[in-house]
């Protein structure tokens, strides 16, 4: 398939001024008590780096990373899920959120979801730079979620197509020419 950067559908001052709303309400949410962050490789590695530095230094942040890779069709929910790399701390007890990318079928999310809530998350959260509308495999609510966007494919700020795109500072639409 031949690609082609479109236009700047989310630019790098609006990204950067939703992040630090969203650093503001985990703050506010997880006054007083600490906070685990689960992001899942690779695609939310930019949106972490950012999100981790908007939440106040009062509130206690641990971090870990999960990388997975989701088998089977997206129409149904009996898709499994490979653990390419898993997490090195236990959350059992722990209040987790988990940072993605972008959640499209939401089947990425279900999956990492039923295995953390297996391993004794206290509490469970969602944070997710971007939504498609999709999502009809998640349906509990994503509890912190930068933007909307249309259903079309996506790249940068941390996206990618074929490993390539991550860099750019912006979010675009990859049109297919
Ligand atoms: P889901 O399981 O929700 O269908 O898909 C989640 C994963 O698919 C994301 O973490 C991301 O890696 C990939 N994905 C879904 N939509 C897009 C998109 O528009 N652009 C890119 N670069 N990746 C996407």
């Amino acid at each position: 398939m031949k690609t082609a950067l479109g236009t700047v559908l989310i630019s790098q001052e609006d990204i950067r001024h939703r992040i630090l709303e969203i650093g503001r309400q985990i703050s506010s949410d997880y006054a007083g008590r600490a906070v685990t962050l689960v992001a899942i490789l690779k695609g939310s590695f930019v949106f972490l780096a950012d999100v981790i530095r908007a939440i106040s230094p009062e509130v206690p942040v641990e971090l870990d990373f999960m990388a997975v890779s989701s088998y089977g069709d997206a129409t149904t929910t009996s898709g499994t899920v490979h653990i390419e790399k898993d997490l090195g701390i236990s959350i059992d007890g722990k209040d987790v959120i988990i940072v993605e990318d972008i959640v499209d079928t939401g089947l990425t999310l279900l999956h990492v979801y039923n295995i953390l809530s297996a391993r004794g998350a206290r509490t469970l959260r969602v944070a997710t730079l971007l939504e498609k509308p999709g999502k009809s495999k998640y349906d509990r609510p994503l509890d912190y979620v930068g933007f909307k966007i249309p259903n079309k494919f996506v790249v940068g700020f941390g996206l990618d197509y074929a490993q390539r795109f991550r860099n750019l500072p912006d979010i675009r639409v990859l049109d297919e020419v």
